[in-house]
C-alpha cells in the first residue's frame, strides 16, 4: 500500500535529476553491512553540494561505479551526521546489486531521480530493515517507469 502511494509522479520533476559524484568514502562502520544494506558513502563535499537543492530523508536513482559500465538501481539516505554534532550531512548510497569486493575509493556517479519518504527514528532494528526492503522495492518500482528509464542514458553515469 505504501509504495503504491508513493511512487511520486510519471516524470522527474524538479529539483530532480540530480546529479553527484566523488569518490567513496568512508562511513562510521554502524553495522549497515551486517544487516545485508552496505552504505556508499559520498565524499562530505558532495555531500554538502546537495543540501542547497534538497532535504533529509530517503531517495532513489541510478549509480554506477569506478569504470564498471553497469548503471545499477540504488536508494541513498541523505542525512545529519551525529559527528559533526548534526551541522551537516551525509549522502549514503545503497546500490541495489550483490558486489563482491568493497569499492572504497572508487568514483560513484549519482543521478537522483524522486524522493521516496523523510527520515525517520526507529525503536527496533527490525522495523528499519522492513522500511529499508520497502524502500528498495518502491526504488525499482519507480525506476521502471520510461522516464526514469532513460535517466541511464545519461553521459555523467559514464566512467571517464
Ligand atoms: P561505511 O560506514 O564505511 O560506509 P558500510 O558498512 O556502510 O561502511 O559499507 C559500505 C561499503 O561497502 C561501501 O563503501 C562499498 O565499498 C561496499 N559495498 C559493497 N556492496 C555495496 C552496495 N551494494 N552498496 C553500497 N556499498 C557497497
Ligand atoms: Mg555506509
Amino acid at each position: 500500500m505504501r509504495i503504491a502511494e508513493q511512487l511520486g509522479p510519471e516524470t522527474p520533476t524538479s529539483p530532480f535529476p540530480l546529479k553527484l559524484a566523488g569518490p567513496v568514502a568512508h562511513g562510521f562502520k554502524r553495522g549497515s553491512k551486517e544487516l545485508g544494506i552496505p552504505t556508499a558513502n559520498l565524499p562530505e563535499c558532495t555531500a554538502q553540494q546537495a543540501s542547497a537543492t534538497i532535504d533529509t530523508g530517503i531517495y532513489y536513482g541510478w549509480a554506477s561505479v569506478g569504470s564498471d559500465e553497469q548503471i545499477y538501481p540504488m536508494v541513498m539516505s541523505y542525512g545529519w551526521n551525529p559527528y559533526y554534532k548534526n551541522t551537516i550531512r551525509t549522502a549514503e548510497v545503497h546500490i541495489i546489486h550483490d558486489f563482491k569486493h568493497d569499492f572504497y575509493n572508487e568514483q560513484l556517479r549519482v543521478i537522483v531521480a524522486g524522493f521516496i519518504r523523510p527520515e525517520l527514528n526507529y525503536s527496533s532494528l527490525d522495523d528499519l530493515i522492513a522500511d529499508i526492503k520497502l524502500d528498495i522495492e518502491c526504488a525499482e518500482l519507480s525506476l521502471q517507469r520510461p522516464e526514469y528509464q532513460k535517466l541511464k542514458l545519461d553521459t555523467s553515469l559514464k566512467p571517464e
